[in-house]
């Protein structure tokens, strides 16, 4: 398996650093508002690069965490008046449903930011004992960029004539505005009732301390992937290994990987820019998770890609005729010519994720098993679904029914034995918005994915 490092700038072989283990971190979401369809660009890219891992036969220990504390959640909470922690669980939820709609696979393990200050903390100590942080007049801590002479080694920029020595409190910032950032903010009239005690005084983390701490809490020091969108590359990657390396003196992380920004017009979807759509937008009108999906993956992961209803109409065309083959298909022994199209798919995802030409393969078999017969080629269908996650074997066997719903369904079941019809419709919409259709009959309900 070859992927493209952005540390290095290189296409590498990849193999895990330690037995058959490879142990993953990607940045996770900032639970204020619903996630948009280009946050699920990254989510997706993740998903496949996991995905083709464990097809090449290793294990992951993935970690991805919830961003339940920084600016915009403070911000959110505050003006809705609502504890920051019930504020943020709304987001967290939805967000969970829309990672099972988008047939993600669960990462193993998912820290949110305020269950894990007192590591923060540590690390935050750590760095001003070893004299890369210090406290600033009004009780916050400040990473100083001189004193870790690699700075800028991921964003591959030299430093030296922009380090002036200013401050940015801010996380997010652009590279002309580089300097000594924020591993600990003191509290702020504007920050309400949201305040941990430090050795510092009352405040709370920064954004980027965050991920340092838990990634090394749940990996190690030393791991193999990072991940995110290129947005996340500087500062906030940047930001990470400077605040790890500091104080371990080890390597933080070996490959790191970013994906390329999903667009509109030629412009990044974003909350900011206000050109984005959620996925319950897509939802409500009509398209199903699997199109969804089927769209953001079938791009390479760092070319750009630009989000267009058009596209949504080629997938729903593409997913119906490999599904009116996969129905013929069959079990037993594969003919030569399907593994031919499976032994491409292979070299094409280990190709640093070439999904493009993966759904090529994909397609070279639907037409030879549409001409010569689909007999034994179920078992190279489900193979390529395996990364993909994108085929319906439906009508074959029973969907597996995510955890979630099946945790809906009871709910439903008991409503409908208390007769509570106002319950069971508004679940049975819930379910539905999830991409599953419900039927009630006298055997009781039946839950199908919406093709
Ligand atoms: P945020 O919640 O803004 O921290 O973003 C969560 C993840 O989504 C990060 O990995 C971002 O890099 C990624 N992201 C945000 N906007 C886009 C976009 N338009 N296309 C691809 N990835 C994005
Ligand atoms: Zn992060």
């Amino acid at each position: 398996m070859k992927v493209y490092n952005s540390l290095t700038r290189r296409e590498e072989d990849f193999a895990p650093i330690e037995n058959n283990l490879v142990r993953m971190y990607t940045c996770g979401p900032t639970v204020y508002n619903f996630a948009h369809i280009g946050n699920f660009r990254a989510y997706t890219f993740e998903d496949i690069l996991r995905r083709v891992i464990e097809f090449n036969g290793w294990q992951v220990k993935q970690v991805m965490n919830l961003t339940d504390v920084d600016d915009k959640t403070i911000r959110g909470a505050n003006s809705s008046n609502i504890p920051l922690r019930d504020y943020t669980k709304t987001y967290k939820d939805a967000f969970f449903a829309d990672l099972a709609t988008l047939n993600i696979e669960k990462a193993e393990v998912y820290p949110a930011a305020t269950d894990h200050i007192a590591e923060m903390i540590a690390l935050v100590s750590t760095l001003v004992e070893k004299g890369v942080a210090y406290k600033s007049e009004d009780g916050s801590v400040y990473f100083n960029v001189r004193k870790f002479p690699s700075y800028g080694k991921l964003a591959h920029i030299d430093f030296d004539n922009q380090r002036t020595g200013s401050r940015c409190a801010a996380d997010e910032y652009d590279k002309e505005n580089v300097g000594d950032f924020a591993l600990w903010k003191a509290w702020e009239e504007s920050d309400g009732p949201v305040w941990w005690d430090s050795p510092w005084g009352r405040g709370r983390p920064g954004w980027h301390i965050e991920c340092s701490a838990m990634s090394m809490k749940y990996l190690g020091e030393t791991f193999d992937l990072h991940t995110g969108g290129i947005d996340n590359l500087f500062p906030h990657h940047e930001n990470e290994i400077a605040q790890a390396e500091a104080a371990t003196g080890k390597e933080f992380v070996k490959t790191w990987m970013h994906c390329a920004h999903l667009k509109v017009n030629g412009e990044k979807m974003s909350k900011s820019l206000g050109n984005f759509f959620t996925l319950r937008d897509l939802l409500d009108k009509g398209w199903s998770g699997r199109e969804i999906r089927y769209v953001l993956i079938n791009a390479h992961y760092r070319a750009g890609l630009n989000f267009a209803f058009t596209a949504l109409e080629d997938a729903r065309k593409s997913l119906s005729r490999i599904d009116a083959c996969v129905e013929k298909a069959t079990d037993g022994e594969a003919p030569a010519w399907a593994l031919k199209h499976l032994d491409d798919f292979t070299n094409a995802v280990n190709d640093d994720l070439n999904i493009p030409k993966a759904f090529a393969s994909l397609f070279e078999l639907v037409r030879e098993a549409n001409s010569k017969g689909a007999e034994g080629t179920l078992g190279v269908f489900k193979r390529m679904d395996e990364v993909l996650g994108v085929i319906f074997f439906g009508k074959k066997e029973k969907a597996e029914i995510p955890a979630e719903i099946v945790e809906m369904l009871e709910k439903r079941a008991e409503a409908r034995k208390a007769k509570d019809w106002a319950l069971s419709d508004k679940l049975r919409d819930d379910i539905a918005a999830l991409g599953w259709l419900v039927k009630d009959s006298k055997e009781g309900q039946t839950c199908t994915p919406k093709a």
